[in-house]
């Protein structure tokens, strides 16, 4: 294992152990994944709460999801992140979660409206609900990368939760925090009977995605406090 696989590694369960912080995920629900090249990605085990994870517990697998290193069985969600990245070349990320206000919204059917700058930002679409397919099936891996389509950041799995991409881990996490935020937000607005009044126009959302590209951050990097 050389050193950057390592660092990849240890970075993946700091952003895990953030996930569970900020409870995008609960008990052992949820999973992630990351890019170590174009061929081979990291990936957590099944039935592991994330907080008990060691970086040599992570599974490296290839695209076609043999396991090159590891001795655990990899998360169920597995053909999911893996047809992710078959489909997504600019995806070097990809975490799933359990968050409680976006998963509210999958079991309703309803999409998340841009309503917020940060959000036009760092997302910039609205996110679409999957259809209902089962976890760790084809059905569901098919859904959702049609869902995600050339260029989404975000889908909600129909009744099950949030899947968040991103061009790094940081991106992702970013993403998932966002969608569960932005989530809370049309909740409340939504109970105030006003959440169709707050949606942002699109041509400000897209105003707002150009801006975070190009000017926001430190030339293109957000920075996390991973300790
Ligand atoms: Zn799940």
């Amino acid at each position: 294992m050389n050193l950057s696989e390592y660092e990849l590694r240890e970075k993946l369960l700091k952003i895990a152990r953030k996930c569970l912080r900020y409870r995008l995920m609960a008990g052992t629900w949820g999973n992630l994944s990351a890019r170590l090249d174009r061929e081979k990605v990291l990936i957590t085990p099944s039935g592991y709460e994330k907080t008990a994870l060691k970086p040599e517990d992570l599974l490296l697998m290839d695209l076609d999801g043999n396991i090159l290193r590891g001795d655990l069985k990899p998360t169920i969600e597995t053909s999911m992140h893996l047809e992710i990245y078959k489909a997504r070349d600019d995806v070097n990320a990809v975490i799933h979660t359990h968050s409680p206000y976006a998963m509210m919204l999958s079991v309703i059917n309803e999409p998340i409206p841009v309503l917020t700058v940060e959000f036009a930002s760092a997302v910039g679409h609205e996110v679409p609900v999957t259809e209902l397919a089962l976890p760790g099936t084809k059905d569901l891996a098919d859904e959702v990368v049609r869902a995600l389509g050339e260029d989404k950041m975000a889908v909600l799995m129909r009744n099950h939760g949030v899947v968040a991409v991103g061009g790094s881990l940081e991106e992702a996490y970013n993403v998932a925090i966002l969608v569960e935020e932005e989530s809370r937000t049309y909740f409340w607005a939504m109970l105030l009977g006003r959440g169709e009044v707050g949606r942002m126009p699109a041509e400000l959302v897209e105003r707002m995605r150009r801006f975070f590209r190009e000017d926001y951050g430190q030339e293109g990097r957000i920075v996390l406090d991973l300790e």
